[in-house]
């Protein structure tokens, strides 16, 4: 019999973040990754209040902060223009929150995750390629490629966009986007033009927008390209390949085409997301993070979600830990279920909304613009429903900010 508590099948942020915040309760946590070494691909991450407000309870905050970078402002700007359309101040931001906005380099936001781990105890597994998943009384069992069975009160799978978990709740694929991402960093000196790294900047234009922000103290320039791949919609399967890309940004200003020489050009990230669904517990078997909600990354919260889960699914059991320590399994699993789903089909429908209003063109680009060049800089109430504490209860939720109709937005700038 395993003497394990919790399995974890999948060592991303999701997986890893998770597997600290039980170590640190006690358990004894097993993580299962594929693949032959623990690590990410891409590049860098943009982490929000929600987010460093649980680092910060992790003790994990201040290590971060020297990892990456505390930007001053964030802006948005009108891709073929280059004209600013809005900001955040992120100092007042922090003031607000109470916990700063900052960017890291995803390798450094896992390395931290792993190396906490390490130190909380947890046993960390590669080239553990779950194929299956059971249920017994009292716990679950996961099997692995080699035949091996694993068995432990608790799964939780946090197997990104593909999981295999997710089938045993729903029969749904990846929904595609059309968009594709590209990604580069450039050391600060090889850069050809200046770049504010105070700013996180996002330029959005019709069907594409780019993204760029400092990382590692500001020596790297991180870079993102995303666009609507004509290829793609016309039902091809080769799609997203860099010819798109050029002709995608070609009538683009300036700043952001003296960006594009430096994408990584062997690469790239074909955008899916998921339908929200609201049943993520089998049993003792859970969803965790990409497995349960990928989004498109227009709000910046995948990641951020994925940490959530597991702060929220271990703060659950703490409060329902008996007299004896034993854990309250299916108490904290239905709490985790009952507050997670809701929160997650929020962000994960807004950021398909967002991507929407990103990348208009013609008239609704104008509209757009025009009302966010009236948005009072200091108004928050489109980020107070993500930014402010992760909510434990389904009561706790703030209400969702309602976006103003683009229609309006002629009438709001007439009577100003
Ligand atoms: P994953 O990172 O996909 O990890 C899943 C892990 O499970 C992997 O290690 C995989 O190898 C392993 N695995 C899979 N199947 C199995 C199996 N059968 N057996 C064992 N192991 C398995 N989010 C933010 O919060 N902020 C941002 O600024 C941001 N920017 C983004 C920019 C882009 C261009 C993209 C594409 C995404 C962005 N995201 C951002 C989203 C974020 O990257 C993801 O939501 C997040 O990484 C998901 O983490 P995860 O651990 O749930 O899944």
């Amino acid at each position: 019999m395993s003497n394990v508590d919790v399995i974890i099948v999948g060592g991303g942020i999701g997986g890893l973040s998770t597997a600290f915040a039980l170590a640190r309760l006690g358990l004894k946590v097993q993580v299962l990754e594929q693949a032959p070494e623990f690590g990410e691909v891409g590049a860098g991450l943009q982490l929000a209040p929600n987010c460093t407000r649980i680092l910060d309870d992790y003790g994990l905050l201040d290590k971060a902060k020297s990892l990456g970078v505390v930007p001053e402002r964030m802006v948005m700007r009108d891709a073929i223009d280059g004209s600013e359309l809005t900001s955040l101040d992120l100092r007042d931001l922090e003031r607000t929150y109470g916990y700063p906005y900052m960017v890291i380099h995803r390798s450094d936001l896992h390395g931290l995750f792993l190396e906490a781990c390490r130190t909380a105890g947890v046993e960390l597994l590669t080239h553990q390629r779950v194929t299956a998943y059971a249920h017994a009384e009292g716990n679950a069992t996961v099997v692995t490629e080699d035949g091996t069975t694993w068995v432990a009160p608790l799964v939780i799978a946090a197997d990104g966009l593909h999981s295999v978990a997710r089938k045993l709740l729903v029969d749904d694929e990846p929904v595609s986007s059309s968009y594709v991402a590209y990604r580069g960093t450039v050391p600060i000196p090889e850069l050809t033009r200046p770049v504010d790294l105070s700013e996180v900047v996002v330029y959005v234009g019709p069907r594409c927008h780019f993204v760029h922000y400092g990382l590692r103290g500001g020596d790297l320039l991180n870079q993102v390209a995303v666009f609507e791949s004509p290829k793609a919609l016309a039902g091809l399967e080769d799609w997203g390949t860099p010819d798109e890309l050029d002709t995608a940004f070609a009538a683009t200003c300036d700043d952001v085409r003296a960006g594009m020489p430096h994408m990584w050009r062997d690469k790239w990230w074909r955008m899916f997301d998921r339908d929200p669904i609201s049943t993520w517990v089998q049993g003792r078997i859970a969803l965790l993070g990409d497995a349960a909600h990928p989004p498109l990354q227009y709000m910046a919260q995948g990641a951020i979600m994925a940490i959530e889960d597991g702060w929220v699914l271990a703060e659950h059991l703490k409060r329902l830990r008996a007299g004896d320590g034993a854990p309250d399994w299916d108490g904290a699993l239905a709490a985790y279920e009952a507050v997670r789903p809701e929160h997650c089909r929020r962000v994960v429908l807004t950021a398909r909304a967002w991507g929407e209003l990103w990348h208009l063109g013609g008239r609704a680009r104008e509209q757009r613009n025009l009302l966010l060049r009236h948005r009072a800089i200091d108004d928050y109430s489109f980020t107070d429903w993500v930014y402010g504490p992760t909510a434990l209860f389904p009561e706790d939720e703030p209400p969702m900010f309602e976006p103003i109709p683009l229609a309006t937005a002629d009438l709001i700038v007439s009577n100003s």
